[in-house]
């Protein structure tokens, strides 16, 4: 059985108190981690006072994003030995956001992704469709070659720990969520391409969540599916009352 994964990505929103206001309310109501993975992706800003503030409950804490060295004279970025250090678990990698209005490849991505398992941080590897390549018909194209991209070179053990996070950039902030068959159908067959690669095996194991417009009104319909193991929810996971209901839903 694969354990839900439940993450917020706050993207670039909240100041450091608010950050911290947050776990404190949250804190001590995450449910257990033998039922649920619950994590924040935040501002890496915030990351330290975080995991401080969240030490000793179910709270885990995720970058948003990081490079693909380990040190050196790369102005402004962010390393993932430095995010590690923290007590970081996860990394969001390849995000949309990223792709669209930062250049961000697949192999980048992919050489990200293999950095973080170096650091033993968890990668979020996200994968989408637009609506554009969706209504072009581009659907399995595209995500065939951002999953094969993104995954490119990785050991079957690291592909099983890893989270794939299925989510078509036009239901991303947009209130237009995918409806649950069409997400279960689309996040089967990020599992199939997975299966392509390593095996029956591996993609039994890794989890594959959805993201676009999540919101605890419909998480429930999401989580029924066989193939939805989670989410990866923006706006919704901002206010503590809300992300504790998206929790509440698992
Ligand atoms: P929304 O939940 O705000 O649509 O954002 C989804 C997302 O991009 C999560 O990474």
């Amino acid at each position: 059985m694969r354990k839900p994964i439940i993450a917020g990505n706050w993207k670039m929103n909240k100041t450091l108190s608010e950050a911290v206001a947050f776990v404190e309310e949250v804190k001590n109501n995450i449910p257990s981690t033998d039922k649920v993975d619950a994590a924040i992706g935040a501002p890496a800003l915030f990351l330290a006072p975080m995991v401080e503030a969240a030490k000793g409950s179910n709270l885990k804490l995720g970058a948003q994003n990081m490079y693909d060295k380990d040190s050196g004279a790369y102005t402004g970025e962010i390393s993932p030995a430095m995010i590690a250090d923290l007590g970081v678990t996860y990394v969001i990698l390849g995000h949309s956001e990223r792709r669209e209005y930062f250049g961000e490849s697949d192999a980048f991505i992919n050489s990200k992704t293999k950095k973080a398992f170096e650091h033993g941080l968890t990668p979020i590897v996200c994968v989408g469709e637009t609506l554009e390549e969706r209504e072009g018909d581009k659907f399995e194209e595209v995500i065939k070659t951002q999953v094969e991209g993104g995954l490119a070179d990785l050991s079957a053990d690291q592909v099983k720990q890893l989270v794939i996070a299925y989510e078509p950039v036009w239901a991303i902030g947009t209130g237009k969520s995918a409806d649950e068959a069409d997400a279960q159908s689309s996040c089967k067959y990020v599992r199939d391409v997975v299966k392509g690669l390593y095996g029956e095996d591996v993609a039994a194991a890794v989890r594959i969540q959805y993201g676009g417009s999540v919101k605890p009104e419909n998480i429930k319909e999401y989580m029924a599916q066989e193939d939805i193991d989670g989410a990866l929810v923006g706006g919704a996971s901002l206010e503590a009352a809300s992300f504790l209901k998206l929790l509440e839903a698992i």
